[in-house]
């Protein structure tokens, strides 16, 4: 919840200096605002996260009893993302990654600006989808025996693609194992634009995620 908007490094120092305040969850709900958001001052608009932070947290505890999210974990991984998303300040982005990367371990779909791009280009879901919209679409796309590793996989390989041939700027197209299966790269390949530069035609093996190979 206090990551949006901000880089990684700056959300970690944050998270960091909560944790070296604060001992427990418990003492977090009960914090004053004003004292989270000075915790918090480095991310973006630390004035709306400080505030949501605490009512989230106030909200699971008087609804469940306990500040325990364990009551997502006997819900559908659908009906759960609905249930998060009813707090302030909680988008997709953020429910998957709770429901993920938590010790609930569900099989949710993360779609960070490397997922957009990727799948934009490769004609899955409209350049100007949202988180919410492309998550809509991609998901029924996966294999629907697939678990929180396998999910952990996909989002690692598509963020190596994204960093590595389908690049924001300029894609290596040419080099690249799904091209004959991307819009983007047929589109420019019709057009010889030049709008997509494709700087090789010269095949290559399919990217192996590190655990994988
Ligand atoms: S062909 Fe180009 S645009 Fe398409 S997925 Fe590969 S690198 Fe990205």
């Amino acid at each position: 919840m206090i990551g949006g908007l901000t880089h990684g490094d700056v959300s970690l120092g944050c998270y960091t200096r909560l944790r070296d305040h604060i001992r427990c969850w418990e003492d977090l709900r009960d914090a004053p605002v004003a004292e989270i958001h000075e915790l918090i001052r480095s991310v973006e608009i630390p004035e709306k996260k400080a505030p949501r932070l605490k009512a989230a947290l106030q909200f699971v505890s008087a609804s469940q009893g306990s500040l325990s999210l364990d009551f997502l974990g006997e819900m559908p991984a659908d009906a759960a993302i609905i249930r998060l998303e009813k707090l302030d300040g909680i988008g997709r982005k953020t429910s998957a990654a709770v429901l993920k990367f938590s010790t609930l371990r569900k099989a949710v779909l993360l779609v960070d600006t490397h997922l957009l791009r990727v799948a934009a280009r490769l004609g899955l879901i409209s350049r100007k989808a949202s988180i919410e919209k492309a998550y809509d679409t991609l998901m029924p796309l996966l294999p629907g025996q697939w678990e929180a590793d396998d999910m952990d996989n996909h989002h690692q390989l598509i963020k190596l693609h994204g960093q590595t041939l389908c690049r924001p700027a300029v894609p290596k197209c040419g080099c690249c194992p799904v091209r004959e299966v991307c819009s983007c790269f047929r589109s420019a390949r019709r057009s010889r634009s030049g709008s997509r530069p494709i700087q090789s035609d010269r095949p290559v093996a399919p990217l192996r995620h590190p655990r994988l190979a």
